[in-house]
């Protein structure tokens, strides 16, 4: 479903991604944990070309976005047209929920449907009141996102992305800017996706979500990966010193 290889990416003379290799088949779930400023958020929004890549290659769905020919130091990108439809199959949670806020929640569930994909109001609509029956929201499908708690905006953003019906889901410490008791609710959803075999990149401090819905942990420090493995190897027997040391500050 994804693969990327040799990945680097700088931002000025900062160097944030430094050679990331990782793939990930249909249906798993990776979490993806490292302190803050390990370049976890730059991984994942260099997935959708929220930020372009120096070199390496990406391959989703078995399409190349970019890649890097032998001996080149820059990666070429596949034509705008075949980009825009390669990244179709992904699909994004930010923190900041990020909602429209002058559409209600049915609205902001329609507009990429019906404006990206070119599906008619109604062909989209039993499907996405579908979506927020899913997410336990089918009582404020009129409601704007300001009207709505911090949890129920996060569910709407999820049924939002699950709108335009996507292969690989991308969540950036999607309940980071939530109070906790209204993180359950989001993580909830979220586990309910992985049960039905969503494949799903996660990143989180929540160390028990990952322990217990992915099926696949790494570690990030510094802009590489500094270990990983399946969760319950990588949570009770971690083999670096820096893994070790992360684990303990986060319990
Ligand atoms: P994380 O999500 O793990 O906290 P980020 O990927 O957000 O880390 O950031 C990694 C590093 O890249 C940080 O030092 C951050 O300040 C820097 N960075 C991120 N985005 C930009 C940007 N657009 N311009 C310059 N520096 C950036
Ligand atoms: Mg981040």
């Amino acid at each position: 479903m994804l693969s990327m290889r040799g990945i680097h990416k700088s931002f000025g003379a900062l160097g944030v991604l430094k050679g990331i290799d990782l793939s990930l088949a249909r249906g798993e779930v990776l979490a993806i944990i490292g302190s803050s400023g390990s370049g976890k958020s730059t991984l994942l929004r260099c997935i959708n070309k929220l930020e372009t890549i120096d070199c390496g290659d990406i391959t989703i769905n078995g399409e190349r976005l970019c890649w890097t020919k032998d001996g080149e130091r820059a990666a070429t990108y596949a034509s705008n047209a075949d980009v825009r439809r390669i990244l179709m199959s992904t699909g994004m949670v930010f923190q900041q929920f990020n909602l429209f806020p002058h559409m209600t929640v049915i609205e902001n569930l329609i507009e990429a449907p019906c404006h990206v994909k070119g599906q008619t109001r109604d062909e989209i609509l039993p499907y996405a009141r579908e979506l927020l029956a899913k997410v336990g929201l089918s009582d404020r499908e009129n409601y704007y996102p300001s009207q709505l708690s911090g949890g129920q905006q996060q569910r709407v953003a999820i049924a939002r992305a699950l709108a335009m019906k996507p292969d690989i889901m991308l969540f950036d410490e999607p309940t980071s800017a939530l109070d906790p008791e209204l993180t359950g609710e989001v993580l909830r959803t979220m586990r309910a996706l992985a049960a039905e075999r969503m494949t799903m990149i996660v990143v989180t401090h929540e160390m028990a979500f990952a322990r217990e819905a992915a099926t696949h942990v790494i570690f990030m420090e510094n802009g590489v990966i500094v270990e990983q493995g399946a969760p319950t190897e990588f949570f009770s027997a971690p083999k670096e010193e820096r893994t070790k040391e992360f684990l303990r500050n986060m319990l």
